[in-house]
């Protein structure tokens, strides 16, 4: 291990051109010279997972040994200097086609549109670093926390949240910055779940995870470890026995995988996943909606259904977040709307993920449906469902007391549930004009106290501003 700090934000800039309004090249191209499909399946060590990390395509020169119909493409080295590039061979052997029209090929192969940077792009959309106490550990919720282990992945994904920092070194946490982090779950009871994540925390040695495993298992407050990883789509190999085995030491351990196409669903990955459910390790998928690639409401009931039959929970359905570097893969929210309308009624409910946007500026995550609620009373709430068939649905006759506030429900982070149950009036955004001009009013009736010489800077700012 080495003691490179997780948060260097190594992108600073936006000052790229916009995208082309041509297509890119590479589709151009490709519909012309037929893409040469990489056969190194053959290789003795194929199912290696280290020779998969050491032989993956990390330059335009070993993309177009594998993909030579790519060779005219030079704007990919240009991106792939400011975003870099790896491919495992494995996942580059899921490519059918070198153009915009195969999934696999867009979510692993830089485009140019990954240099277009509108401002309300972001590096750190979520602010992650914002509510990071201590160097690689992410505690935004109350009760959970994110371990940032490594900076390293076996594949870097275009649409990558934390382009920021995922291979620019590929690096893991220090001992002395595992110590802080054990030591600030120790000091924080209230942290019940920690989420071990990077980059891509199933990259490290088999000996290095468990070392990070160890520590937070360590601290007895801490109920359950998940784990963040795309491993059992983009490198199946590495879900070995001696792994599996080592986590089933560290119980309960949850995994948080990632697919995102119906072509990710291939025997090696469906043999990964039996591997870790047989190991007692329940796995639930992240998708993130991108444009081009899932965001069919059909697309998105195949690859749900691909998910259940191989022990794999659909749990979020990720809103394509605001980071710079992926414009092209957003779609607008209605679409996801539109495929949660498609999938309720075709698929069970364990089928169906949580569509969620997660918030810029660290607002978490919001879930998003369609409505089902068409009107509603004391009396009475009318629905509807997936065939548009409207219910009314009676209220019990007995109205239902309130429920008290309790010290300890009060004791939970404040929100929009504290107001309904009666514990606050109301939520007030801070800082608005209206609020200014209030506090200035209450100096002038005297209400405030005079011993806070803040008020009086307050409302000088505000007569100067023309307020009150
Ligand atoms: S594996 Fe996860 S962290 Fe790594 S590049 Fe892909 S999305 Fe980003």
């Amino acid at each position: 291990m080495n003691n490179e700090n997780l948060s260097q934000d190594v992108v600073t800039t936006n000052d790229e051109p916009p995208p082309s309004t041509e297509e890119p090249a590479s589709k151009t191209q490709a519909s012309s010279i037929p893409a040469a499909i990489p056969q190194p399946r053959t290789n003795p060590k194929w199912n290696d997972w280290r020779w998969q990390i050491r032989n993956r395509i990390r330059t335009f020169n070993d993309l177009i040994e594998f993909f030579p119909s790519l060779r005219a493409n030079t704007g990919i080295s240009r991106v792939a200097e400011k975003y870099p590039m790896a491919i495992t061979p494995y996942y580059a052997s899921l490519i059918k086609s070198t153009d915009l029209s195969d999934p696999v090929y867009q979510m692993a192969v830089p485009q140019g549109q990954e240099l277009f940077a509108p401002d309300f792009l972001h590096a750190d959309p979520l602010e992650e670093e914002e509510d990071m106490p201590v160097p690689g550990l992410v505690h935004r919720y109350r009760d959970r926390a994110l371990l940032m282990a490594t900076t390293m992945c076996s594949m870097y994904c275009r649409h990558c949240t934390r382009k920021r920092v995922a291979g620019y070194q590929e690096s893991c946490i220090g001992v002395p910055q595992l110590e802080a982090i054990t030591n600030y779950l120790r000091a924080h009871p209230e942290i019940k779940d920690v989420i071990i994540s990077g980059g891509d925390p199933l990259t490290m040695s088999t000996s290095l995870l468990e070392r990070i495993l160890a520590a937070v298992r360590s601290v007895t407050s801490v109920d359950i470890i998940r784990l963040g990883t795309r491993v059992p789509v983009v490198l199946p190999q590495r879900i070995t026995t001696e792994l599996t085995t080592m986590l089933s030491k560290y119980h309960p351990v949850w995994i948080n995988t990632h697919f995102n196409h119906p072509n990710e669903i291939t025997p090696e990955a469906i043999a990964a996943c039996a591997k870790l459910a047989n190991a007692g390790l329940p796995i639930g998928n992240q998708t993130v909606l991108l444009r081009g690639i899932n965001d069919s409401p059909q697309v998105m009931e195949e690859l749900c259904r691909g998910l259940v039959k191989m022990r794999v929970r659909p749990y979020y359905l990720f809103q394509c977040d605001l980071v710079r570097g992926v414009e092209h893969f957003r779609t607008p929210i209605s679409r996801g709307i539109e495929i949660m309308e498609y999938l309720r009624g075709r698929l069970s409910g364990l089928a169906i993920p949580t569509y969620v946007v997660d918030t810029p500026h660290g607002g978490g995550k919001i879930p998003v449906l369609p409505n089902y609620i068409i009107s509603s009373s004391p009396s009475h709430t009318v629905l509807r469902n997936f065939e548009g068939m409207i219910v009314n649905y009676p209220e019990p006759m007995e109205p239902m007391p309130r429920v008290p506030p309790s010290t300890s429900a009060r004791s939970g982070s404040h929100g929009v549930w504290e107001v309904a149950a009666g514990h606050s009036s109301s939520i007030t955004p801070s800082g608005t004009h209206r609020q200014k001009r209030r506090a200035a009013r209450k100096l002038q009736r005297g209400e405030a106290a005079q011993t806070h010489p803040e008020f009086n800077l307050l409302l000088e700012s505000l007569m100067s501003e023309g307020g009150g």
